[in-house]
C-alpha cells in the first residue's frame, strides 16, 4: 500500500502540472487580448492627430484655391468694361474672402487641437508601452515558467515505472483502472467512512481494511481504501497531503 501510495503521489503531482500546462496559457490569451486593445487605443490616438493635420492641409488647399481664384478676378478687373462686370467681381472676390477667413480661423482650432492631440497621443504612447512591457514580461515569465513545469513533469514521467514496478500486479492494475476514472484512486478510510466520497464503510469491511490483509474498494465509489494506522506516519502524512 505504501508503495501504492508513492506512484498515486507521483501521479497526482504529474497531474497536476499537466492541469497547470493547460491553464497557463490561456492567461497568455487573456494579455493577447488586452495587448491587442492597447495596440488600437494607441492606433486610435495617432489616426486623430493624423485626422487633424489631413484637415488642416485641406483647408490650407482650400485657402489657396480661393486666394488664386481672387488674384484671378483682381487682373480681370483691368479688362472688364462694364461697371456691372466690375461690380459683380468684386462682390466674388469679397465672397472668397470672408471664405478665406473662415478657414483661416478653422485652421487656428485645428492647430489647437492638433496640438493637444498631439501631447495626448505622447503621453498614451508612454503609457501603452509601457503597460505592453509588462505584458510581454508576464508572458516571458510564463513561458518559462511552463518550460520548468514540462522539465519538471517530463522528469516525473521518466521516474515513474521503477515507483510503479514496486507496486504488486494486481494492485497497480486495479489502480490504474480506478484512476481513469476517480482522482485520487486511493483514499484513506477515516473514522469507518470513505475518504473520497464520505460514505460509511461496511463494518466487516472496515475490520478487513484495519487487520490489513486484503485490499478493498469503496463500494459506493469504486476507490481503493487503506487504514492510515496501517502505513508509517511519514507515508501516512504524505499521503493525506496528497488526496
Ligand atoms: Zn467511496
Amino acid at each position: 500500500m505504501i508503495e501504492l501510495l508513492e506512484l498515486q503521489k507521483l501521479d497526482l503531482r504529474i497531474a497536476a502540472l499537466k492541469e497547470n500546462e493547460r491553464e497557463m496559457p490561456k492567461q497568455k490569451d487573456k494579455y493577447a487580448i488586452r495587448r491587442k486593445r492597447l495596440e488600437e487605443e494607441i492606433k486610435n490616438s495617432e489616426e486623430r492627430c493624423k485626422r487633424l493635420l489631413l484637415e488642416q492641409r485641406e483647408c490650407n488647399g482650400d485657402i489657396e484655391a480661393r486666394q488664386a481664384q481672387i488674384a484671378k478676378y483682381d487682373e480681370q478687373l483691368y479688362t472688364v468694361k462694364k461697371n456691372e462686370e466690375y461690380k459683380a467681381l468684386l462682390h466674388e472676390m469679397d465672397l472668397l474672402k470672408k471664405q478665406i477667413a473662415v478657414k483661416e480661423e478653422r485652421v487656428i482650432t485645428l492647430m489647437i487641437e492638433h496640438d493637444e492631440a498631439k501631447a495626448a497621443f505622447e503621453a498614451d504612447k508612454e503609457r501603452i508601452e509601457g503597460e505592453m512591457r509588462v505584458l510581454d514580461e508576464e508572458c516571458a515569465k510564463i513561458d518559462e515558467e511552463l518550460q520548468e513545469l514540462k522539465a519538471e513533469r517530463k522528469a516525473l514521467v521518466k521516474s515513474r515505472p521503477p515507483v510503479a514496478e514496486k507496486v504488486e500486479k494486481p494492485l497497480l492494475a486495479k489502480y490504474e483502472r480506478i484512476r481513469k476514472v476517480r482522482t485520487p484512486a486511493v483514499v484513506p478510510m477515516k473514522e469507518e467512512v470513505c475518504g473520497g466520497c464520505f460514505m460509511a464503510v461496511r463494518p466487516q469491511i472496515v475490520n478487513e481494511i484495519i487487520a490489513n490483509d486484503k485490499t478493498h474498494t469503496c463500494q459506493h465509489c469504486g476507490r481503493l481504501l487503506y487504514h492510515p494506522g496501517n502505513i508509517g506516519d511519514a507515508a501516512a502524512s504524505a499521503a493525506i497531503e496528497s488526496t
